[in-house]
């Protein structure tokens, strides 16, 4: 601890820049991207400080160009995996002992470098990594990331100042320590600042990280590092290693000193990793901390009270924005027949206005999605959907991989509330829509809660506050993010604290001090002043 109770700068939201032609911002994201996707980077591990090359390397290329290549990342063998938990559990011993006003002005200057510097770089890579437009990356790579930075570090502060009371003759003081061990952040490839927190916020509370990104998020993973390189995080409190998720995975799980686990990404591999770690119970030192923040099956559901241009547009932006690739993407929706109509109408008409291609062409707003495996089962699903007798695609459904992997909006009207693509995750830039009668509202919010396993975000839209109070009643535990009368994305850190329930994740909400609880442990000093020295109690005597 510092010589002083230490004030940290009061967090606020980093403004969205808008990127409007003529913009400064736009000239020196367009330059950067240029740049950038010209040139050809190689991206090594990052073990106790040092770039490793391991000479194994795989090509990055963008989504929306699969062909070219912007660069080679190094694959991770055992004995780097093995290395990166050594000095990580090495640089413990004086991370964890660093005052907390020390890391604080490590992260704090991280999000500077974001907000300034290096703000069109990792604009543009997240541009060409992950195909998002402009406006996608600034919402992402800039602002969230540079929110969770600056709003963790006030969380910090606000735990640590969480005491409990004393009397005059006993000083209880709580300390929050870092977890005993390492940790381990897997972070999934659609969100740039998903991938810059689950690392820096365990590593901001004192604790030591191996963290292995996405194999599609390499590209602006490395500006991550360049940040946090030039913010001066120390040699082995944040190492990174690429490659065979399972290898990485078993050596990491396999190690008793394993403390924490930070995961975002699918459910299936969520559960498959806690399972591991159930399995490994016996061999670990401490009980691990488990945080993962999963799937989701987003819904929209507007009741006959609802503003039809206002339904709409939270069923486009909600659903296509970054090609449906968000946790929290609308993915299906409910509408009371008397809507359906002008619902459709504009509906249809909206989309057919987008223009999709490469995030260079400002003027698209659909680029493409994020690799093959998504791209063929997406292509799967609408083809299923042309054949299904209770399904039909009213605008979309089709595709093309020449270039990039590139699938038009679609929307899939069905008469069946259980169809196939009302309950499964596509992670694409697919709608399921299920028209219900006006009367029958009660019985549709329970199909929302009962359709899907998921329960991460969801909207209602009515004007009738009878409406809305039903809805928010009966979808209680249908959604971690409940919003009224909005599109069910687009979550800011420090307002909206994100995370769902069921098997969407553990609701430890990111964004928040309850997600920064988990990666502490805390010790409970008492010091006693006037010290006992008899054991007799008043009531043994005579
Ligand atoms: P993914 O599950 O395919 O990958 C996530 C991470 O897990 C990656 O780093 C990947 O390499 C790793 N991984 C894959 N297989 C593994 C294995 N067998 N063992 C260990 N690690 C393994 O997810 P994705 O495609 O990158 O991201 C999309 C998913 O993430 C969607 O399901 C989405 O809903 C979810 N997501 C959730 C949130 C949230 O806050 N709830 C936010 C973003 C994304």
């Amino acid at each position: 601890m510092g010589k002083g109770f230490f004030n940290v700068p009061i967090a606020y939201n980093e403004p969205v820049k808008t990127y409007a032609p003529g913009s400064p911002e736009r000239d020196a994201v367009l330059k950067a991207y240029k740049e950038m996707f010209k040139s050809k980077i190689d991206v090594p591990l990052y073990i106790n400080g040092k770039h490793v090359s391991t000479g194994n390397t795989k090509t990055m290329s963008p989504p929306h160009d699969h062909k070219h290549i912007v660069g080679t990342y190094h694959l991770a063998e055992k004995s780097h995996v093995e290395a990166a938990i050594s000095t990580a559990l090495e640089a413990r011993k004086t991370w964890s002992q660093m005052p907390w006003e020390q890391r604080a002005a490590i992260f704090l200057k991280a999000a500077e470098l974001i907000a300034g510097p290096y703000r069109a770089k990792i604009n543009a890579a997240t541009m060409i990594a992950q195909s998002k437009t402009i406006h996608q990356a600034e919402i992402d790579a800039a602002c969230e990331f540079v929110d969770f930075l600056r709003y963790n570090v006030q969380f910090m502060t606000d735990i640590y100042a969480e005491q409990p009371e004393s009397t005059s003759d006993v000083w209880n003081r709580l300390e929050y320590r870092p977890l005993e061990g390492f940790t381990y952040a897997v972070t999934p490839f659609n969100f740039t600042a998903i991938a810059g927190n689950l690392p820096s916020c365990m590593a901001l509370m004192g604790n030591v990280v191996v963290w292995k990104p996405s194999d599609s998020q390499i590209y602006s993973a490395k500006v991550i590092m360049d940040v946090f390189e030039e913010a001066g995080v120390p040699a082995g409190v944040i190492n990174v290693v690429f490659g065979d998720p399972i290898m990485i995975t078993n050596t990491v799980l396999s190690s008793p000193d394993f403390s924490g686990l930070h995961f975002t990404g699918s459910t299936f591999i969520f559960k498959e990793l806690w399972k591991q770690i159930g399995n490994n119970i016996h061999n670990y030192k401490t009980y691990p901390r488990i945080v993962g923040e999963t799937g989701g099956k987003d819904f929209v559901i507007a009741h006959k009270s609802a503003n039809v241009k206002q339904v709409v547009t939270a069923i486009v932006r909600g659903a296509f924005e970054f090609q449906g690739q968000k946790c929290s993407a609308a993915s299906r929706a409910y509408i009371p027949k008397s809507l359906w109509t002008d619902v459709k109408k504009q509906l249809i008409a909206d989309v057919k206005s987008f223009k999709m291609g490469s995030p260079e062409d400002m003027g698209n707003f659909i680029t493409a999605v994020i690799h093959e495996g998504s791209f063929d089962k997406l292509v799967k699903y609408i083809e299923q959907a042309k054949k299904d007798a209770d399904a039909e695609i009213i605008i979309g459904g089709n595709y093309d991989k020449s270039k990039g992997y590139f699938i038009e909006p679609t929307v899939i009207v069905t008469t069946n509330p259980k169809y196939e693509t009302m309950r499964t995750e596509l992670f694409g830039p697919v709608i399921t829509i299920y028209i219900y009668e006006d009367e029958a509202f009660s019985d549709t919010l329970k199909l929302v809660d009962e359709t899907s396993e998921y329960a991460l975000t969801g909207a209602v839209l009515a004007t009738d506050r009878y409406a809305i109070t039903e809805a928010t009643t009966a979808l209680q535990n249908s959604a971690g993010n409940f919003y009224i009368n909005d599109k069910p994305t687009g979550a800011v850190v420090g307002q909206q604290p994100f995370g769902g329930a069921r098997a969407s994740g553990t609701n430890d909400k990111a964004g928040s001090a309850q997600n920064l609880l988990r990666w502490v442990s805390p010790r409970l000093i008492k010091e006693t002043f006037i010290t006992p020295t008899d054991y007799r109690y008043p009531f043994l005597g005579e």
